[in-house]
């Protein structure tokens, strides 16, 4: 039976061309972690957590220390008994969702590996055409509108638009985008939970004439109750993000009829095992789902675009958190616009440049 031999855990920091603003927090450099699983069998998985504090409750500092508690944990198991390794890390350290699906990542790349298989045909699935949104912060009505332009431009065929300031400020932005991109675009919006449920109801009325496809926790993510009353009064259909982490989450919203879609991200699920079985859970429940991102390199991405291509009821991508930073990643998934084309070679098939990779902060745990 192979073995973990060691694990090596990196810090990984990127600057950001501009800050990105969103109703419950900015985002500054990209401080993401990296976590590389060695077996006896001469292979290694690679994997990435993207900590946000405001969501997750995780720093790159905590996360860091977080894996290397988890890699202790893993050293001399049996690296391909994915289910098995992830109940033991879930189990010793909740919480730490970021950390947590970093390992699974490299796990998964690693039996890919191992299988021959890119990971969407490893998790049953097919290579299928995807394309994802891009974007845009809160910022004025007109800079926005400005951006939203720029990225039609580029390809893109449906912009997500931060909101969450409140009234008339957020209706103000929608009226300045929907002006700029003209009826074709498919617009999404996301309040990061920054209005108070009457706040939801009375702007979501009024953001309906322009036409919007969905929108993301509109309301505070431990108000289910209310995310339920706001979906119950919405002329525009509702996504769970940060309300959703792992599968009994979405038993949970499924079973109260709070919201119409899952956004699944890997830094909540703690990973791909968990995010399928949230897929698992919306396919019997009837709710399409969207995988999301928080900053992940193109290296996140991929493992997630994988994700996205195996399961059918993965409907929608949010998947553009490499854009307007340095590329660090070789191999991985490829953009067109908003077009994302998978790689084919076994794993999920990116790869930290190896200049860069020698350059970070990192520990080794045997
Ligand atoms: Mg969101």
């Amino acid at each position: 039976m192979p073995s973990v031999t060691k694990v090596e855990i990196y810090k990984l920091n990127i600057a950001r061309q501009t800050q990105f603003r969103i109703a419950i927090g900015v985002f500054e450099e990209v401080q993401n972690i990296l976590v590389r699983i060695h077996a006896t069998d001469g292979l290694y998985g690679l994997g990435e957590g993207a900590p946000l504090p405001f969501l997750c409750g995780e720093t790159q500092a905590i996360a860091f220390e977080a894996c290397k508690e988890l890699a202790t944990l893993l050293v001399g198991k049996d690296p391909y008994a994915i289910e098995a390794r992830m109940q033991e890390l879930g189990s010793c350290l909740v919480h730490n969702t970021t950390a947590r699906s970093a390992f699974d990542m490299a796990l998964y790349d690693l039996l890919g590996k191992r299988a021959g298989l890119p990971l969407y045909a490893l998790l049953g699935g097919e290579k299928r055409a995807l394309t994802t949104d891009e974007t845009i912060g809160i910022d004025t009505p007109e800079a926005m509108a400005k951006e939203a332009l720029e990225a039609r431009e580029r390809g893109f065929a449906a912009i997500k638009v931060k909101l969450g300031t409140g009234f008339p400020d957020d209706v103000d932005r929608i009226r300045a985008i929907r002006d700029a991109v003209g009826p074709e675009t498919l617009l999404r919006i996301d309040a990061n939970q920054g209005w108070d449920p009457v706040t939801a109801e009375r702007i979501l009325q009024e953001l309906a004439r322009f036409d919007i496809q969905y929108c993301e926790e509109p309301v505070a993510h431990w108000n289910n109750e209310a995310l339920r009353r706001v979906r119950e009064q919405s002329p525009i259909p509702i996504m769970a993000d940060e309300s959703l982490f792992d599968h009994h989450d979405a038993f949970r919203l499924a079973s109260m009829g709070a919201c119409d879609y899952f956004n699944i991200k890997l830094a909540k699920s703690g990973g791909i095992h968990t995010a399928l079985k949230i897929s698992a859970v919306a396919e019997a429940a009837g709710i399409q789902c969207m995988v999301g991102c928080m900053s992940e390199t193109r290296l996140g991405l991929t493992a997630a675009a994988h994700l996205v291509s195996a399961r059918p009821n993965i409907v929608f991508a949010d998947l553009d958190s490499a854009f307007g930073k340095a590329d660090v990643v070789q191999g991985g998934i490829r953009y067109d616009g908003g077009t994302i084309t998978l790689p084919d070679n076994p794993g999920h098939g990116a790869d930290i440049k190896p200049e860069v990779l020698e350059s970070l902060k990192s520990c080794t745990v045997t």
